[in-house]
């Protein structure tokens, strides 16, 4: 079965699809880190990042690869890790101009389909829902507000040792929402028939457990 969440910056989708995942036996695809490995190449190899042609180039030449490990999943390039790398601030400040190409969001878009095609997964992203896999069993939108995911994205950037003021981060996800939500080709929108859980008051184990059950009775064919 294929689970598919979408939903802006900072909702928590990676740590609630990956424990969902984990629940239902399923593998976990990050379809973010693949946007971002491209951002990652670009910076790497000079590519500007409003080269659409050149940037979908440069996927199509080193394509993303997530490769799992005991511990979780690698992000590879040209059999290199990256998995730390594209999570820096220049990597996030750039990833959402590179995403908005349809040039590269098709070459993306194939890749993750690929990885897709055999087995069950949970997957989170922008379009999981709308275009990568419109045929997805459960389909989930997940939200919160813009001041709570900007307050956990900082507790997060404090316990990295990195931190940063509540309102600069908070300026950064409204403005990557807005360039993931106005962008013509596969902009960040829920399915028509997607569930929408607000997640501002909720544990991430409360998110978890609710996404687990809808996806145990979608698996069983009951309406969630
Ligand atoms: O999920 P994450 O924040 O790592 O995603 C990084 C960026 O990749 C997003 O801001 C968005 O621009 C892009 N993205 C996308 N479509 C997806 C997943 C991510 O456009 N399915």
């Amino acid at each position: 079965m294929i689970v598919a969440i979408d939903g802006p910056a900072g909702a928590g989708k990676s740590t609630v699809a990956r424990a969902v995942a984990e629940r239902l036996g399923a593998g976990y695809l990050d379809t973010g880190a693949m946007y971002r490995a491209v951002a990652y190449l670009a910076v790497r190899d000079g590519v500007g990042v409003g080269d659409g042609d050149a940037l979908a180039a440069l996927a199509r030449r080193h394509p993303p690869v997530m490769q799992p490990l005991p511990g979780g999943v690698a992000v590879v390039v040209d059999g290199q890790d990256i998995s730390r790398q594209i999570r820096s601030a220049d990597i996030t400040a750039a990833v959402s101009e590179v995403a908005a190409h349809p040039g590269v969001r098709d070459v993306v878009t194939a890749l993750q389909r690929a990885v897709l095609a055999d087995g069950s997964w949970v997957l989170d992203g922008r379009d999981v829902g709308t275009t990568v896999w419109p045929g997805a069993e459960l389909k989930v939108f997940l939200t919160a507000s813009v001041t709570e995911r900007a307050r956990r994205r900082c507790a997060e950037l404090a316990a990295e040792g990195t931190p940063e003021s509540i309102a600069d981060v908070e300026a950064a996800i409204a403005e990557r929402d807005r360039r993931d939500s106005t962008r013509a080709a596969s902009p960040l929108r829920a399915a028509t028939d997607a569930v929408h859980l607000d997640t501002t008051d909720l544990s991430i184990a409360e998110v978890v457990d609710t996404i687990a059950a809808w996806a145990v009775a979608a698996r069983s064919g009951a309406r969630t």
